[in-house]
Parts: C-alpha cells; structure tokens; sequence
C-alpha cells in the first residue's frame, strides 16, 4: 500500500514508518516537526519507498498519486504541550483531522485515527472499556487534547457514515519507548532522564495515580492488526499492567541502578488519578494483547536514553 503518515517525525509515528516500510509499504510522511524531530526519521530519507513533506497538516494537504491508507498521528502529546500550544493542538485536532479525512476521501484510500485514553478524562470507572463516555473538563488545561480527540473521533465517524470512508479508531493509552525526547515532560522519559543523571525524580502528588504503560513495539503491532481489521468503532490499545507512578519512578531508580531520590511537586490540574486500558476488545478484535513487561522495555529505553539522548 502507499500510505501517508502524519506526524511521521514524532515518536510513535516515525517507528510506525519503519514497521510499514519494513512491511512491503509506500510511506508519506507529514509533519511540520512541531514536537518532532528530523533525527527520528533521517534515516529513512536515504529508502526508495519513502518520501518526507514538511508540512502543517492543519492547512491542506496535497499528495501526489494514489494513496491507500491515510494514517492520522499529527499532535502534540505530552502534558506540558497542552500548556505551550492548546491552539495548535485544538487546530491539528479538528482541522488536521478534517483535512486528513478530505485527503483519504478524496483518494478513495482508508483513514486511521490516532485517539487518546484522555477521551475517558479523570475515569470514574476503572479499568476503561470503549463504552465508557468519559469523564472530562472542557474548560481545564487538558481539554484542549482530550476535547480535540472527542471532536477528530466523531468526525472520523461522521465521515465514515455520511462518506463510507474506511475508517478506524485507536485509544493509546500510555506507550514509552526510544525516540521519546528526554525534555518531552512525560513521566517515562522525565523520571529516566532524572535517574541517569542521579537527579531527584519529580514525582507529582503523592505518587498514587496510577498509569498502565505499553511498550511502543506491542502498540506499533496492535495499530498494524487495526489497519488491516474492518473494525470501525474504537479499540483500545494498551498494557493493563497499572501500577502507581511512585511505583514507576522507584522501577525506573532500581533499574538504572540510580542514586536518585525522589522529590513531590504539586499535581496538575485534572490529572487522571487512575488509567488502565480494559483491552477486551483487542484481544477478541484483533488477537492482540501486549507481551513486553516494563522492566524489558524500561532496559531498552535507558540504552536509548544513554547513546542517542547523551543523557549520562
Ligand atoms: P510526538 O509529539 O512524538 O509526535 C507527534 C508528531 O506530530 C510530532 O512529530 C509533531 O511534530 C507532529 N505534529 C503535531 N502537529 C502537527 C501538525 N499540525 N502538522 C504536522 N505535524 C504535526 O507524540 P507521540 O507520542 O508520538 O504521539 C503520536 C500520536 O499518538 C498523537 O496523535 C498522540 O495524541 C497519540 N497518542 C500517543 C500516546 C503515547 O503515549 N505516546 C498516547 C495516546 C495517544
Ligand atoms: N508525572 C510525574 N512527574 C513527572 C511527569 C509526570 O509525577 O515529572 C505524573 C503525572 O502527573 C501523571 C503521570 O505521571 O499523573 C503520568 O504522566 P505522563 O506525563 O506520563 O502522561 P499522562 O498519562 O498524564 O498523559
């Protein structure tokens, strides 16, 4: 297939470019590098099958010839992105979402939305199931993203009832892994930056919410198998593994051998006091479960973190 994919340069998107090349695939990818980075990607500039447009996906987007599939990850991820740009998220949300939409319907191709478990908000049912509606505050700090993945949700649906557009939906839930960058704010990448460096880990709280984290090769698989299912309402992606960040962040200390210590900042506003990803739907749907445990892919991410990051 030839398939585009935005936000290539970001970290799940540019390992989604290397499995599709690795596939057999013709990959697109679009990113304006907002909170991507060309060294996720540069070494594909080099593959025969691959082509880069630096591009704002919330203006059109043009693309040359047929396309099979349009694969939508184009958005800032990271909490302390929804404080530094709430409006390009809103817009690449809404008007990227719409544009990729137009693209996949104007080559007859099959659309791939990247959603969120912040669609589920603060969760007053645990773990999540696709059927739960949420729990989410519009007007806080992180209703810029969760909103902006309710809208691109039901737009994507809209286009595939009203356009019988070949759509599918995935929720991420938490997925770590290399190419994260160690300044993104994100707990994983905070905390083994921290620990490398023998700095305190800046636990938020108390350390009791708790997060389910998925290794980014379990959750590239899982998007793979929803590519090629004819599943259109949302699937759940994720690890039910849920454990308390103050759980997380002594992982990470112990793993590292780090001399660390941790330190309590204040929680962020709304910030999901539990998550966990009921993936009942993946397994049935998809016979995907994930197989990675965190301590595998928590060894992996810090050899990352120590040769390309030059965080010692
Ligand atoms: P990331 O920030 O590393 O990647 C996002 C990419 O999108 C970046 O390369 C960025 O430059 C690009 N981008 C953003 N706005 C754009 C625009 N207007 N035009 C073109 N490119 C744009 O984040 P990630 O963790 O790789 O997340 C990828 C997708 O997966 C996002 O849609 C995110 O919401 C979703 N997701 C990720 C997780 C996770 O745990 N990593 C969890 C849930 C959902
Ligand atoms: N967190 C933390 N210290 C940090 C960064 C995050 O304690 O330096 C907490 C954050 O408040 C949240 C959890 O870790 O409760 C997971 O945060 P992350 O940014 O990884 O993703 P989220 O699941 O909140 O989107």
């Amino acid at each position: 297939m030839q398939i585009v994919v935005t936000g290539g340069a970001g970290f799940l998107g540019s390992h989604l470019c290397d499995r599709l090349l690795s596939d057999g695939h013709s990959v697109v990818a679009v990113d304006n590098y907002i909170t991507g980075r060309r060294s996720n990607i540069e070494h594909l500039f080099e593959h025969e099958r691959f082509v880069f447009l630096k591009h704002d996906v919330s203006s059109h987007i043009h693309v040359d010839g047929d396309v099979n599939f349009v694969m939508h990850l184009a958005s800032p991820a990271s909490p302390i992105d929804f404080e530094r740009f709430p409006i390009q998220i809103l817009k690449v949300g809404a008007l990227g979402t719409h544009n990729a939409l137009g693209l996949a319907k104007a080559k007859n191709a099959g659309f791939f939305l990247a959603s969120t478990s912040e669609v589920y908000g603060d969760p007053l049912v645990n773990p999540q199931p696709e059927s739960y509606w949420g729990n989410v505050n519009p007007v806080g700090i992180r209703g810029v993203y969760d909103e902006a993945k309710r809208f691109a949700e039901a737009m994507t649906m809209a286009y595939y009832r009203i356009h019988q557009v070949d759509t599918r939906i995935v929720r991420i839930f938490n997925t770590y892994g290399p190419r994260m960058r160690a300044n993104d704010g994100r707990s994983m990448p905070s905390f083994i930056a921290q620990a490398i460096q023998g700095k305190p880990l800046t636990v938020f709280g108390e350390g009791q919410q708790t997060r389910s984290f998925c290794y980014y090769e379990d959750l590239i698989d899982g998007l793979v198998k929803l590519v090629h299912s004819g599943e259109h309402y949302p699937v759940n992606i994720g690890n039910s593994n849920e454990i308390t960040i103050l759980e997380l962040a002594e992982t990470i200390i112990r793993v590292c051998n780090s001399s660390s210590s941790i330190v309590y900042e204040p929680l962020p506003q709304d910030d999901p006091r539990l998550r966990r990803p009921d993936t009942s739907r993946a397994n049935r749907i998809l016979q995907w479960e994930a197989k990675i445990p965190l301590e595998e892919g928590l060894k992996k991410t810090i050899e990352y973190f120590k040769t390309h990051e030059k965080v010692v």
